[in-house]
């Protein structure tokens, strides 16, 4: 299982200043990218097609989307559907990322339709997942996870390939803070994070990758991938200079 080395760069970029990063990220990779790495640019909608040229044919790059609506099509302004992200050359698709989460109010179900719909029209799906400063201070942290994961894989085939199902854990308080978790803390939530996948899809579980994230930075990333259960990263602030997420990529 080759480790998934995310970059999500949230509402950063026009799509030339997307083209020209994740043209450099490139060069920056050719000949380095470990065989066992696969890098994944998750970039906004307006990039898409300027990231996709950039990564075109190049051997270990994919692309994701960010966001879906989980329907086909219809009068929903605004929004995507997940045929515009395949249409765009998108492989994986997020889900359940803390910002939409906790600015744009999505619900643990409403995540959840988006992970079956994203999987049904042929997408790889990150769902992401973690718990608040407060919720761990109150000793929470499982409950939350669990009912996070419950509800947003709800809907997932029991026989799902595993290898289009992947689960991030970021903590919220370590999201664009500068705040790590620590080895332990990671240890911790990603051993839980395999263990609710086991009880749901059995031993094929094991093949499915789950993500740290949350100020993944140069520094602390090969500490990070080297733990159990880590099976690649998804960084934000730091993946968007390509200097910074290739020394990632590399760590
Ligand atoms: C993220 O956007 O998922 C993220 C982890 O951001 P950052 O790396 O900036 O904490």
């Amino acid at each position: 299982m080759k480790k998934l080395m995310a970059a999500n760069w949230k509402m950063y970029k026009l799509h030339s200043e997307a083209r020209d990063t994740a043209e450099a990220l490139v060069k920056a990779m050719k000949g380095v990218l470990p065989e066992d790495r696969e890098v994944l640019i998750v970039p906004p909608f307006t990039a898409l097609r300027s990231v996709r040229k950039a990564i075109k044919k190049v051997p270990g790059f994919a692309l994701g989307g960010q966001n879906f609506f989980p329907s086909m099509q219809g009068a929903f302004t605004g929004e995507i559907a997940p045929d515009m992200l395949t249409d765009m050359g998108c492989t994986y698709a997020l889900a359940g990322h803390s910002e939409r989460r906790h600015i744009l109010g999505e619900s643990d179900e409403f995540v959840g339709k988006k992970v079956v719909c994203g999987l049904e029209r042929g997408l790889g799906m990150i769902l992401c997942v973690g718990e608040t400063i407060d919720e761990r201070k109150e000793g929470r942290l499982d409950e939350v996870v669990r009912r996070q994961m419950e509800l947003g894989l709800a809907e997932v085939p029991l026989d799902v390939a595993p290898e289009r199902l992947t689960v991030a854990y970021e903590p919220v308080w370590a999201i664009g803070t500068g705040l790590t978790a620590g080895p332990k803390e990671i240890l911790a939530a990603h051993a839980l994070v395999r263990s609710i996948l086991l009880e749901k899809f059995g031993q094929a579980a094991q093949q499915m990758r789950i993500l740290y994230g949350g100020s993944v930075k140069p520094e602390n990333a090969s500490e990070i991938l080297l733990l159990d259960n880590v099976d690649g990263v998804l960084v934000g602030g730091s993946s968007l200079s390509a200097d910074s997420f290739s020394k990632i990529v590399t760590a």
